[in-house]
């Protein structure tokens, strides 16, 4: 029998997460590419509730200049 494909659990339900806080920048920087684009749910596992509060928050905090909006190749 194959293994089980394994299940990603959303890193804000295993840690029972209401509401995503736009000031924490440091956990808004893991969910964001090299060139600081929201990163899709397919690669970071976070379910679409989430997904859908992290993507206001990042947008809220990038017009609060918390993180950056784009990365600048010299
Ligand atoms: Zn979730």
């Amino acid at each position: 029998m194959p293994p089980k494909p394994k299940k990603f659990i959303c890193t804000f339900c295993r840690n029972d997460v209401k509401h995503i806080d736009y000031k924490d920048s440091k956990l808004l920087s893991r969910f964001v590419t090299y060139y600081r684009s929201i990163q899709s749910r397919f690669h970071t596992g976070v379910c679409l509730k989430h997904q859908k509060q992290l993507a206001s928050a990042i947008k809220r905090a990038r017009n609060m200049a918390l993180i950056a909006a784009v990365r600048y190749e010299k």
